[in-house]
């Protein structure tokens, strides 16, 4: 059973203040994902979770996680600002790009933040726009497929992402005559993994990489960087991934391959989705219902507000609150109102009777959800609100305007709206 952290009762009180559709995130659950995190890897010293912004980009959220001792992991020249704006910088800024423009490199150095490269070539063009720093990362692609068992989780070859190993070594050996005296190693070979071996199996390949690196390069690596891919089970049936297991058996691998070489190597992690993607929903009201060929029950939400269905068929979980009890026995897909036939939250689903005016809400949301919004047909992004600690609901972005919409638009001045 999938449960909201909101009752009905609490979402009619927030619906008076703040219409539908809105995300709404429970800062407890937030706040208990992250010192689980940190707890599970509290056997590493210089453990660090660098929350990834892409997966939910809303300041209110990064200082929480930054409070709970989260850096960020920032991919973009406007996601630096954004952990400029929080006052971020040094070792809590990881800038993890790829395809990297020039003024992005420039703002992360003034930021001081640690660069991760995503290609051998972004050496050259890293150290021609200044002298590199210290610490410098270097993200890995293996090739091949990346299996775990007789599972194949994902396809390496075929991604855009990190070096060869041959480029690794050539790129630390080039930094080093550069002045680089310490490096990391980064790696993302699968992504919304459901299984307790992801993190395990990627840390024990990359623990024998950096052994080797280091043989071959004598450079000093002194991170390892697990990033994102800790899924969380959006299927009722999906089973939860137990953080503190994952985070003994990377101690495993750790003492088996890291500890008989004699030095210390630091784990950082860059989560989005398992974070904070269960402490988020997006809420909305059923206004339409039509009946043709199936039953179609039509929100004031659609695929701008949460693309994840539309764009990879992924399953969101939908409760009708105040209808947990009732059986789901009528068959609905639940739309948005998009000039798109992908715009389904949901496909020949199972639910409760729904009536007019019922409020429904859709589960995980709260990671690759409100940031991946866009604005087709003229749809507007909505509110985002925080469910705080003590249980009072506070507005963390407006819900956006026309005068938003109309506000980059060049050519029409004079025009009224
Ligand atoms: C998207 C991304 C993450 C976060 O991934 P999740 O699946 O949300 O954990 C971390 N690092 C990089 C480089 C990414 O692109």
């Amino acid at each position: 059973m999938k449960k909201p952290f909101i009752t009905l009762e609490q979402a009619q009180k927030i619906i008076k203040e703040h219409p539908t559709p809105f995300h709404i995130y429970d800062e407890k659950g937030i706040r208990a994902t992250a010192r689980a995190l940190n707890s599970a890897f509290s056997w590493n010293k210089g453990f660090h979770e660098y929350f990834a912004v892409k997966a939910l980009p809303n300041p209110t959220i990064l200082s929480i996680l930054h409070e709970e001792g989260c850096g960020l992991d920032c991919s973009s020249y406007t996601e630096l600002l954004l952990a400029k704006a929080l006052g971020l910088n040094g070792k809590d800024i990881m800038f993890s790009s790829n395809v990297t423009p020039k003024e992005d490199y420039m703002l992360v150095h003034e930021l001081g933040g640690i660069i991760n490269l995503d290609d051998a070539s972004d050496v050259e063009i890293v150290h021609d726009l200044f002298d590199l720093p210290e610490t410098m990362s270097l993200r890995f692609n293996p090739g091949g497929y990346f299996a775990i068992g007789n599972d194949i989780m994902d396809n390496p070859e075929d991604a855009k992402y990190g070096m060869t190993k041959d480029q690794l070594v050539s790129s630390i050996k080039k930094m080093q005559e550069y002045g680089v005296k310490h490096f990391g190693i980064h790696s993302f070979l699968a992504s919304n993994t459901l299984t307790n071996c992801y993190y395990p199996i990627l840390a024990e390949l990359l623990f024998k990489l950096i052994v080797d690196l280091r043989k071959e390069t004598g450079a000093d690596i002194a991170f390892v960087n697990l990033s994102g891919g800790i899924g969380i089970p959006y299927r009722p049936e999906d089973e939860e991934n137990d953080i503190c297991l994952i985070g003994e058996k990377v101690k495993e691998a750790y003492d088996k391959i890291i500890v008989p070489e004699g030095f210390d190597l630091s784990i950082y992690t860059e989560l989005g989705r398992y974070m904070t993607g269960p402490h988020g929903a997006l809420v909305a009201t059923a206004v339409h219902e039509k009946k043709i060929y199936k039953d179609y029950i039509g929100l004031d939400a659609c695929a701008v507000n949460l693309m994840r269905p539309a764009m990879y068929g992924a399953y969101h979980h939908i409760t009708v609150l105040g209808k947990e009890d009732v059986p789901a026995t009528v068959k609905y897909d639940v739309t948005g109102g998009l000039c798109e036939n992908n715009d389904k939250f949901a496909i020949d689903r199972l639910l409760p009777k729904i009536e007019l005016g019922d409020i429904l809400y859709i589960h995980d949301t709260g990671a690759h959800g409100f940031s991946m919004g866009y604005n087709y047909n003229g749809k507007l992004r909505s509110a985002e609100l925080l469910l705080t600690e003590s249980g009072d609901v506070k507005l963390i972005r407006r819900a956006e305007t026309p005068e938003d919409y109309f506000a980059t638009i060049q050519g029409i001045n004079g025009y009224n709206i």
